[in-house]
Order: structure tokens, then C-alpha cells, then sequence
């Protein structure tokens, strides 16, 4: 089964707001087999929405509506969804009554412009919205001899979400064929993209019942594995077979075969290491101990660090010599050692890790291009330095430095 998802609102085509609504949507249609097969943003002009059903009724057996169902001139959706069908609203004496108590309950006047929230579509059900005014329809009727599911949400998320989950859901399970989804997520870190796909495309290749998608982000790849089977147990066997194969193929770069983050697997191996970590960050700014810390319960395992972005702090916190610097320059590999062993001392922690690097736009040379990035890892019995040159602008160069340091970390525990 198909669906189609019409986010309705004019204020979702300016760059200010966006619809997220469909991204919740989604997850939970996929759930049950449903593939979403087209998204639709559509301005709160009534020619518009109902053009848009019309298209959506051409294509695809569910089309889910959002927004455009509250009070004011510009909640149009009702109508689109009448003039699209041929068919009528009417006023229903229940949905007035309703709106009479709800007023009546929170203690305000009702204006009658609200009593557009109690049209209800000819032949739709009414679905109850404890969150709001605005109530949802649902709509099981044929089109050009067709089966046509349609149904409408409120458009504020705190609405749209529980009455999907409560109303809508239920009733597409009714309607959907029996389905069952197996998915897997894969994670690798610090591998190019390009030479991830040329790895893995022919072992993925074979498996053609299984989608499989690979998103990366600044050196961080994920592969999502989805099978769709009558039986659970059968999609289920058919991803994990896959997924073992993927595995061995991508050998030391991947982290995680259950799709959590670096820094979680990273906090795990900590944790069972009995290990702590500290950090000593220059052209990343914090954004390693952010994203550590990000993870609950994190305090066990990271003991915490310094910003030592000049070079005045990197002597005075990190105990590097001027020398050292002066000799060196602040982006080299003797002064990110300096700066590992510099906070592992002062800390006390299991390992030190530093970041030192030229994130730019500016601030670049011909022997120290921008990008250009050192990392070192320092324990009890071990260090170890790590150039890198990263390309992108400013915020990737960091994003690749910060992945790069928790992947180091990860190498040395694992
Ligand atoms: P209301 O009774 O609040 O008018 P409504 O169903 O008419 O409900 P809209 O007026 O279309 O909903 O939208 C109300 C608010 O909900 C908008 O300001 C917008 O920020 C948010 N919203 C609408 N649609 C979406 C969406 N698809 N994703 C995320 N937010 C949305
Ligand atoms: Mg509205």
C-alpha cells in the first residue's frame, strides 16, 4: 500500500517553518508496510489543496492531510477535500455541542467562525482531538473505482502526533495487508562514502528484497537495512544475514551493528574498560565534550577537559611548553601529544585525547593547509598521533576533527 502525506500551510513554503510532522508520519506508516511514496507541501489556497488530493488520489491508496482544520479563513482543507471528491460538507449538531463545552470548560466565549471546526465531510468519521479544537476526519471511500483511504490531522504537532497515533493508526492496520519489517542500522565511522559503496554495493546487490540506503555525514556513514516480509521471522533472518555480511566487509570501520551513536559506543566500552577519558579540544571548540556528554550517565566514564584554543592556555592548563610551541607551531603533532599527555596528567583520566587543527576559512599556509588537523591519544603505556586533512568548510573541518577523536578512543578500547 501507498501513501501520499499533503503537509497543508503556506507558512511550511517560507524558509521559517518547516513539516515535521510527515518525518513522525512516516516512521510509523513504515511500520505497518506502508510506503510513503510522495510528500506534498501545499500554500493555504483552496485550488491548491483540492489540485493536490486530486493528484494524491491518482496515485496512492492513503492520502493523510495535514493542517488547515482549525477556525480562521485560511483552514481550508474541509473544503479542498469536498471540491476534490465532488461531495459535501455538512454542520454536524455533535461536533457544535462539542465545541459549545469545550469553550465552556476552558472558560472562554466562543466566536463563530469556530463553528467551521464542526463541518464534517459527507460519509467521514469524526476523530475526537483531546488536545486541541480542531478535530481529524477519516474518510474510507473509492475514487474512479478505487479504494481511497483520506484522512485529516490538526496541524500542531502536540495534536497531530497523539491523534495519528490513537486514531488514525488503528484504523490503517485494519486496512493494511499483513506486513512485517525488519530493519538494521550499521554504523561506520571515518571511511569515504565513495569507497564505503564501492565495498559494500556488490554484497547488497544480491540481497534485492532489501533496501538499503547509506547516509554519511561528515565521516559518519550509516546503512539502513529494511525487508518487508508476510512473516517477521522471515524479513528478520533476511536483514541480519545481510547485515552480517556488511559487517565483515567494512571489518574495523564500523562501530555499531544496532545503529547507536560513536559516543554511546564509546561511553560502553569505557564503562566495561573501567576507563576514563579527558579531552583537551583547540579548533573544536567543546564540541567533542558536547557530543560526550550528550550521552546519560556519561559521567562515569569522562572525567571532562579544557578549551585550550590559545596558546597561553595550552601552557598554563595543559602544561605544553612555550618551546615546544614556539619550535612546532600549535598545529603539530608535538604539540597535540603535549596536549593528550598535558590533560591526562593534570586529570588523572585512563586516556587523554587532544584536537589541534587549522579549521579556517582563514589561518591557513602552504605547509599548514586549512584542514589540517592533529589528534593524539595518550594512555598509561601508549601514545599515539594522528594527522588528518579534512576538507569543507569550517563547521564539517570540526564535525570530521570531533568523529575523528571519538573513532581514535574507540580503535584503542575495542
Ligand atoms: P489550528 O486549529 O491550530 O489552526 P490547523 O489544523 O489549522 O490547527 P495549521 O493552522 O495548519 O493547523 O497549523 C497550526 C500550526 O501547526 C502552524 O503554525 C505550524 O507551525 C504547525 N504545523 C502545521 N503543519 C505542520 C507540519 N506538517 N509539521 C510541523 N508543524 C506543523
Ligand atoms: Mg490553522
Amino acid at each position: 500500500m501507498k501513501c501520499e502525506i499533503i503537509a497543508v500551510g503556506s507558512e511550511m513554503l517560507t524558509p521559517y517553518r518547516q513539516d515535521t510532522n510527515s518525518l513522525y508520519m512516516t516512521e510509523k506508516l513504515n511500520g505497518l508496510g506502508i510506503t510513503v511514496a510522495y510528500k506534498s507541501i501545499v500554500g493555504d489556497r483552496l485550488n491548491d489543496i483540492a489540485g493536490a488530493i486530486r493528484t494524491a488520489l491518482t496515485r496512492v491508496d492513503i492520502v493523510a492531510i495535514i493542517g488547515g482544520l482549525g477556525p480562521t479563513n485560511d483552514d481550508l482543507t474541509r473544503e479542498a477535500v469536498v471540491q476534490a471528491l465532488g461531495i459535501t460538507l455538512r454542520r454536524d449538531p455533535v461536533q457544535v455541542a462539542a465545541l459549545h463545552s469545550r469553550a465552556a470548560q476552558l472558560r472562554i466565549s466562543m466566536s463563530s467562525n469556530n463553528l467551521k471546526q464542526a463541518e464534517v465531510i459527507e460519509g467521514a468519521i469524526v476523530m475526537p482531538n483531546k488536545n486541541g479544537s480542531a478535530p481529524g476526519q477519516w474518510l474510507d471511500t473509492a475514487y474512479s473505482n478505487y479504494r481511497k483511504i483520506i484522512f485529516m490531522v490538526p496541524g500542531p504537532p502536540n495534536e497531530c502526533k497523539p491523534l495519528f497515533d490513537e486514531e488514525c493508526l488503528p484504523r490503517i492496520r485494519a486496512v493494511a495487508p499483513e506486513k512485517h519489517i525488519a530493519t538494521r542500522v550499521l554504523k561506520a565511522a571515518m571511511i569515504a562514502e565513495s569507497k564505503c559503496d564501492e565495498l559494500l554495493e556488490p554484497i547488497y546487490k544480491a540481497y534485492p528484497d532489501i533496501e538499503t540506503t547509506i547516509l554519511a555525514h561528515a565521516g559518519d556513514i550509516q546503512l539502513n537495512l529494511s525487508c518487508t516480509k508476510g512473516a517477521l521471522a522471515v524479513a528478520q533472518n533476511r536483514v541480519d544475514e545481510l547485515a552480517l555480511k556488511l559487517e565483515d566487509a567494512l571489518g574495523e570501520w564500523m562501530y555499531s551493528a544496532n545503529g547507536e551513536t560513536l559516543e554511546q559506543i564509546l561511553m560502553y566500552y569505557l564503562g566495561i574498560r573501567q576507563a576514563t577519558l579527558a579531552v583537551a579540544e583547540s579548533c573544536t571548540g567543546g564540541m567533542l565534550s558536547e557530543r560526550l556528554t550528550s550521552i546519560a550517565g556519561s559521567s562515569l566514564s569522562f572525567a571532562g577537559g579544557v578549551v585550550a584554543y590559545s596558546n597561553a592556555l595550552k601552557t598554563s592548563m595543559l602544561d605544553v611548553s612555550e618551546e615546544l610551541i614556539n619550535r612546532y607551531g600549535s598545529v603539530s603533532s608535538e604539540v597535540a601529544l603535549a596536549m593528550a599527555e598535558g590533560i591526562r596528567n593534570k586529570t588523572g583520566a585512563t586516556l587523554g585525547i587532544s584536537i589541534t587543527g587549522i579549521a579556517g576559512p582563514s589561518g591557513g599556509s602552504s605547509d599548514k593547509p586549512v584542514g589540517l588537523v592533529y589528534l593524539a591519544l595518550s594512555d598509561a603505556h601508549q601514545n599515539e598521533v594522528v594527522e588528518r586533512k579534512f576538507n569543507g568548510d569550517r563547521e564539517r573541518i570540526r564535525e570530521f576533527a570531533t568523529l575523528q577523536a571519538m573513532d581514535l578512543v574507540r580503535r584503542r578500547l575495542m
